[in-house]
């Protein structure tokens, strides 16, 4: 088991915080600050205990110091968010003599925001270096940044092997819920697959296939599916060299006894644009030249007599082409659906829970994951670095 804040005494030390802020800015403010909100538990729980707050973050993928990527607006979010004073200093990153100096003179009780870790190329390499340096910041360190725990980075890896570690109540909502999904769901437990490719998520439905009871597909994926059966898809998105791992996929499906719904039917166009003339075809039998850009009204029912009575769901993946309506009407119906449901509900994966943010429906789903990625590594069953570097 992994650490957590309750194990850790922070009065009157100083806690270095991974934080997740790789959050969108433009024209040097921040646009949507759900992730520094998420972050804000952990932070009130250290301030609240007597901690000198020391938070680090990468912002984008800058090569080294760019002045779009600094951390100045997400400070001055946090600032607002927190209520109280946020010291940040542009300079070149973590591991400068200048953040050393910035740091080393921190009031008790203070919160510092240090620069964008990936300002120092070491921070991706794992540098050994940066990790002492990081560390040499503060007595205690919290990992809060689930987003980037699948990466064994200087400052989610490799600072955890140096000082007490411990996981942040937003790290260990994450681990605690989609842990359930792998060791003790209750079943009957669904999960909906959907998004652009199989090949992105063949780990994950092979390590769900151990555990879940259905499997519903849709998005993209689905044609990849239903043409390695032989299916006419037109002009639908397959993905060729997918179909012995689509086949391979359905066989083993069959053999644990796991049912498979694959769309029955399918909205089609002529293009991809907002508005233009849609038809309703079977999935197998897709005129030439049509577009299958979201599931058609019996895949819908299909999906949700397959939902009912479950206990638990995961979806990942929207079912059409959401950004562009009409095609969001599948992912919406399902949102819907899943919102409603008595199950313990999870969403995870970058555009799923955009889609599932986009209809309002986000604070009727059990868990939404803030990682993409690494939810999905987690899923696969594999270890996460960051993780295992708080295991105790
Ligand atoms: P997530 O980020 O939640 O893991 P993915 O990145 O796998 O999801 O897939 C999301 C993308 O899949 C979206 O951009 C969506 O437009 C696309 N998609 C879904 N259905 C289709 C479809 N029928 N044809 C083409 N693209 C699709
Ligand atoms: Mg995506």
């Amino acid at each position: 088991m992994f650490r957590t804040l309750e194990d850790l005494d922070v009065k009157d030390k100083r806690v270095l915080v991974r934080v997740d802020f790789n959050v969108p800015v433009k024209d040097g403010r921040v646009g949507d600050d759900t992730r520094i909100r998420a972050a804000l538990p952990t932070l009130e729980t250290l301030a609240s205990r007597g901690a000198t707050l020391v938070l680090m973050s990468h912002l984008g993928r800058p090569k080294g110091v760019d002045e779009s990527a600094r951390m100045r607006p997400v400070a001055a979010r946090l600032e607002e968010l927190l209520g109280r004073d946020v010291r940040y200093l542009a300079c070149d990153g973590p591991g400068s003599p200048e953040e050393e100096a910035f740091v080393r003179d921190a009031p008790h009780g203070s919160v510092t925001m240090l620069e964008n870790t990936r300002f120092d190329a070491r921070e991706t390499k794992n540098d050994p270096a940066l990790a002492r340096i990081l560390a040499g910041y503060a007595d205690v360190f919290v990992n809060d940044a689930f987003g980037s725990a699948h990466r064994a980075h200087a400052s989610t890896e490799g600072v955890a092997r140096l000082l007490p570690s411990a996981a942040g109540h937003l790290l260990e909502q994450e681990l605690r819920a989609l842990g359930k999904l792998l060791e003790r769901p209750e079943h009957p437990f669904a999960v909906i697959l959907g998004g652009a490719k199989v090949s992105d998520k063949i780990g994950v439905i092979s390590n769900l296939l151990e555990v879940a009871d259905r499997i519903l597909i849709g998005g993209a994926m689905a044609f990849t599916f239903v043409a390695a059966q032989g299916g006419n898809v037109g002009a639908s998105r397959v993905e060729r060299d997918q179909f012995d791992t689509a086949r391979d996929l359905l066989a083993q499906a069959e053999e644990k006894g796991v049912s498979v719904v694959l769309p029955e039917d399918s909205v089609c166009a002529r293009e991809l644009a907002e508005g233009v003339e849609t038809a309703v075809y079977p999935t197998h039998a897709i005129p030439e030249g049509m577009l299958g850009l979201d599931v058609g009204p019996r895949a819908i029912d299909a999906y949700r007599k397959a939902l009912e009575g479950t206990h638990t769901v995961f979806w990942n993946g929207p079912l059409g082409v959401f950004e562009t309506p009409p095609f969001d009407a599948g992912t919406v119906a399902i949102a819907q659906t899943v919102a409603e449901l008595p199950a313990f509900t999870v969403v995870g994966g970058g555009d799923s829970v955009a889609a599932v943010n986009g209809t309002g429906l986000a604070d009727r789903i059990g868990h939404i994951s803030t990682g993409g990625g690494a939810a999905l590594e987690f899923l696969e069953g594999k270890t996460l670095p960051g993780v295992a570097a708080l295991e105790s």
